[in-house]
């Protein structure tokens, strides 16, 4: 019996090794939040400056339409020069279209200024731009990191599930059965093998009693714990 309790005990530690493999080959994606985060950010900071070029450009278009109109204002005025049938009128047109030519000169200033204003918001997107496509490469680059660990796992989970159905056909079908029902009954902990420490069970933290121990140093039956039903082994 002691030999059963050696390969349980073997059994248990490589079914503990293949849960734990399991659980780091499902966290692998977590590897990638931290870069996905950061495109996130990137992409919105592309929308953002993208958005603010557009409307640096839009207002520059408006003043450019401002100044075609006063153009176009200027250039009827100047036919009804010739038209004029006074001084006075003739002035009077001359004044109107003094009075535009300043303001179409206010407009071309404020033209000149917004297409600086587009140039450097333009500058700012081309950026952002650059910043996305840094933070796509270094997601490709973790997902690269991340496969290649994935593979490296997995081929190292077929090794340890081998090396597992080759201890469990090793056991006495029997005290194998025992162990499954065991482990099947435990889903979160997976724990059927338990040591005892100092006379308590080390799965439920209960007494073991005398007698049970007795039996135990003994080795020459599988004892379970009274309390939670798990198989229980001297600790060495
Ligand atoms: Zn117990």
């Amino acid at each position: 019996m002691r030999e059963t309790l050696q390969q349980l005990i073997r059994l248990q530690r490589t079914d503990d090794a293949i849960v734990a493999m399991q659980r780091r080959i499902d966290e692998l994606d977590s590897h990638l939040d931290g870069a996905k985060a950061a495109l996130d950010v990137a992409q919105q900071a592309v929308a953002a400056a993208h958005g603010v070029r557009q409307e640096a450009q839009a207002t520059t278009h408006r003043y450019e339409i401002e100044l075609a109109e006063a153009e176009a204002e200027i250039r009827k005025l100047d036919g009804q020069l010739g038209k004029a049938s006074s001084n006075k009128e003739y002035g009077a047109i001359q004044l109107k279209i003094g009075h535009i030519k300043a303001v179409s000169g206010k407009i071309e200033e404020r033209i000149l200024m917004s297409m600086d204003v587009v140039e450097e918001k333009e500058r700012i997107e081309e950026a952002a731009k650059t910043a996305q496509g840094e933070a796509e490469a270094a997601l490709r680059a973790a997902e690269g990191k991340v496969e290649a660990q994935r593979q490296g796992l997995a081929e190292e989970l077929v090794a340890m599930r081998t090396a597992r159905d080759e201890l469990a056909a090793a056991v006495i079908p029997e005290k194998l059965k025992l162990y499954e029902r065991i482990r099947g009954g435990n889903r979160k902990s997976g724990t059927a093998v338990v040591a005892v420490h100092g006379e308590y069970c080390q799965g439920c933290q209960m007494a073991i009693r005398p007698q049970d121990v007795t039996e135990l140093v003994k080795g020459d039956a599988i004892v379970l714990c009274r309390t939670c039903q798990r198989i229980l082994v001297l600790e060495e």
